[in-house]
């Protein structure tokens, strides 16, 4: 048996185990759908600056914003579809073992691919979502950026003129505070945290593991690369989400049904 099978039948091991899992994942799990993450070779900082995500430059200038609503397809957001790791993370759900679905990413994935809205916590919130800033106003992404593209230049509220912002967290802006102390408070209480494609280097986010590890859960960490909290994990997997997931899955159902 290979190194990353072994590993594989020990992941499945611990989800069997375990009766409270805290899945939490970072843009790795969807580049399986065609989504880029922020920092893989093709990845979004190789077409954007990092300071178009400051909430400071957004707010300050017209071309920034024009150059989100207009290069927004660049993330491919619309067309993307849930891929194998979301959809063993619903099968997770179905064993009655999942306590939450903590997720940095912003692309609706998790709900898309059926896990229960009131399981997922969106720490960066969803893109789907635009927000005037001014009257709380909201709209769809592709309204805007449909106004964008025919020509409008940086498009505003209709209602009361003020500026619209994609309803996702910017670099800059604190986190909803909800939905991190809820992250904060299932992390606390889980047996097993398994983190999917995330490099653990965005933070407050980042800091979720290590409060889940010293409550005394099991983490287990799925990347292709070296992350910057392998230290913590019980278990580390060298692998693409969707495959291993995939393989994790399986062997737990097969276990269930002959037990
Ligand atoms: P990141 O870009 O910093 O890291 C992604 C990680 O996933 C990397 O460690 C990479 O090695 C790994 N990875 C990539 N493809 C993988 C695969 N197929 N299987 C396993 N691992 C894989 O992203 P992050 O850690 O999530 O944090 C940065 C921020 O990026 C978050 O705030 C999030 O809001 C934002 N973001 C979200 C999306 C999205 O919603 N899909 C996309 C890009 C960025």
């Amino acid at each position: 048996m290979g190194q990353t099978e072994q590993d594989v039948e020990r992941a499945a091991e611990l989800v069997l185990q375990s009766q409270r899992i805290v899945v939490f994942t970072g843009a790795g799990v969807s580049t399986e759908s065609g989504i880029p993450d922020f920092r893989s070779p093709g990845g979004i900082w190789t077409k954007f600056q990092p300071e178009d995500f400051t909430i400071q430059k957004y707010l300050s200038c017209p071309e920034t914003r024009m150059k989100i609503w207009t290069l927004g397809r660049e993330f491919k957001f619309q067309q993307a579809l849930p891929n194998a790791a979301h959809m063993a993370i619903v099968e997770i759900e179905k064993m009655g073992k999942l306590l939450a679905v903590i997720t940095q990413n912003i692309d609706n994935l998790h709900q898309r691919a059926g896990n229960s809205h009131k399981l997922v916590i969106e720490l960066h919130g969803n893109v789907q979502e635009v927000i005037c800033m001014s009257c709380q106003a909201q709209w769809r992404w592709e309204d805007v950026e449909r106004r964008a593209l025919a020509g409008e230049e940086d498009p505003h509220c209709t209602h009361c003129g003020g500026i619209l912002k994609p309803n996702a967290i910017f670099f800059g802006e604190p986190l909803p505070e909800d939905a991190f102390m809820e992250a904060e408070e299932k992390s606390g209480r889980c047996d097993l945290f398994i983190v999917i494609g995330s490099s653990l280097a965005v933070y407050p986010a980042a800091g979720i593991p290590t409060h889940a590890r010293y409550c005394g859960a099991k983490v287990v960490i799925i990347n292709l690369r070296h992350t910057d909290q392998d230290h913590l994990a019980e278990l580390v997997i060298r692998g693409r989400a969707g495959d291993v997931m995939f393989r994790i899955i399986k062997i737990v159902e097969k276990r269930m049904a002959c037990s």
